[in-house]
């Protein structure tokens, strides 16, 4: 029998009977999404203010990007790649030029594209750059976030994510995050193939690092033939004020080469809202040079590249463009950063603001073992506004983008409300 679940606490109980607990959410059992709010099953009305992790940027539920997965509903869900589909290859065309790449591989959760990187990579180092065979190393950053395979977790060092899951996959090296002398002691090795990297460590807690750290590395991966392996992820489809965080301070809406501070990925890794949260749509894109190391059975996913997630990712990218959605996250961060400043001159509960366009995240003034952040995103829901802590005392805040200037004042009166109110 499929139970009907009557309110919060029931929905409570049944997870935490029936499901796996490798979660740990907040209270709050949500039920409809419109834009930037949410309602949990008892009808309470919330600011979303995590996006499902940067997945719905479009918003909840867009309209564009829900009639366009129930019209394609209709027709064709999915046809394996073993034959061709109708919408694939227009797909594939659109989010090509979008963002300038001769070629995409098309998968459906953000590890698997973080996965298919690693390997295009790997083969790229035995083909091309003549890497003497199961010797490519991939440098990665300390306290990276990537995904949960176990490929992936071999080069975390979150314990929680790693411990007991071992033994771990090699052959990646590990160097500090925004240290680019590290980084180009690391290239020394001429078995190093590539370098992958999250041009703000969104999960690790909002790090930005240094102003021409990103280009510097480019730099370095040019001088040393070492691919470029951007995870945009969390911060790509316009989160950080730009289409992506490797575009700079580029304030074009579409993708553009014309920005001197365009720093083109060797292969870019996208998810998340690829798809406006509305279906699982990953990618991994690079020019022919590279990706054309993959031929037929050496990659592939059942669901990669269906029609039903093509067709949502093609409007879920026009909604980007037509409502300027980087701008307006350009706009809105500088606000919330601003606010977020003045609210700090009135307690000693914030540390500090940090982020770009509209990835932030405020430091909470207590150990990180504390409860502080966590009692303060339970308050804050009790207020209207949902958000949650990221390593202990740091709390994201990452709204959909298609808040309005208004709304995102009414959610900083919340947040400040909250944190002035609140009592440790
Ligand atoms: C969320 C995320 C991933 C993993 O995506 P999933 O869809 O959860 O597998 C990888 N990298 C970054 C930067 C992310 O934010």
């Amino acid at each position: 029998m499929i139970e009907t679940v009557s309110n919060s606490r029931n929905a409570m109980e049944l997870e935490d009977r029936h499901g796996a607990h490798n979660y740990h959410p907040l209270p709050v059992v949500l039920a409809k999404g419109d834009g930037v709010f949410v309602w949990d099953v008892e009808g309470k009305k919330y600011f979303d203010f995590l996006s499902a992790y940067s997945a719905v940027n479009q918003g909840h539920c867009h309209p564009r990007i829900v009639k366009t997965l129930q019209e394609q509903a209709e027709n064709i869900t999915l046809t394996s790649r073993a034959f061709y589909n109708s919408v694939l290859g227009a797909y594939e065309k659109y989010i090509t030029e979008y963002f300038g790449f001769d070629k995409v591989l098309p998968m459906n959760t953000g590890a698997e594209a973080v996965e298919t990187a690693i390997k295009i990579c790997r083969k790229w180092a035995y083909e091309k750059k003549g890497i003497p065979e199961a010797k490519a190393k991939i440098i990665v950053c300390e306290n990276n976030f990537h995904g949960r395979t176990t490929t992936i977790i071999s080069f975390s060092n979150d314990e929680g994510a790693r411990k007991n899951f071992g033994p771990y996959t090699p052959g990646f090296i590990k160097i500090p995050y925004d240290d680019i002398d590290a980084l180009e002691k690391a290239m020394e090795d001429s078995e190093v193939a590539g370098f992958l990297v999250e041009p703000i460590q969104g999960e690790a807690g909002v790090y930005t690092p240094a102003e021409d750290y990103l280009s510097k590395a480019a730099d370095l991966c040019r001088k040393n033939n070492v691919l470029f392996l951007a995870d945009e992820i969390q911060t790509g489809i316009a989160r950080t004020g730009s289409l992506l965080a490797v575009c700079g301070n580029c304030t074009c809406e579409g993708h553009c080469e014309r920005q001197s501070t365009y720093l083109k990925p060797d292969i870019l890794i996208l998810g998340k809202a690829l798809s406006g949260g509305v279906y699982p749509v990953s990618a991994a894109l690079a020019d022919d040079e590279i990706m054309n190391v993959i031929t037929p059975g050496t990659h592939g996913s059942t669901f990669g590249g269906n029609p039903l997630g093509s067709k949502v990712a093609m409007t879920a990218l026009e909604v980007v463009r037509d409502e300027k959605l980087a701008k307006n996250a350009r706009k809105l961060g500088n606000i919330f950063r601003d606010r977020m400043n003045r609210l700090i001159e009135k307690t000693d509960l914030v540390k500090l603001v940090r982020g770009k366009g509209l990835l932030n995240a405020i430091v909470v003034n207590d150990h990180p073992d504390s409860e502080t952040a966590w009692n303060i995103c339970v308050a804050l829901s009790k207020n209207g506004l949902l958000a949650k802590p990221t390593h202990g005392n740091i709390i994201r805040f990452a709204p959909p983008l298609v808040m309005t200037e208004e709304q995102l004042h009414e959610c900083c009166d919340i947040i400040e409300r909250t944190i002035l109110n609140y009592k440790k």
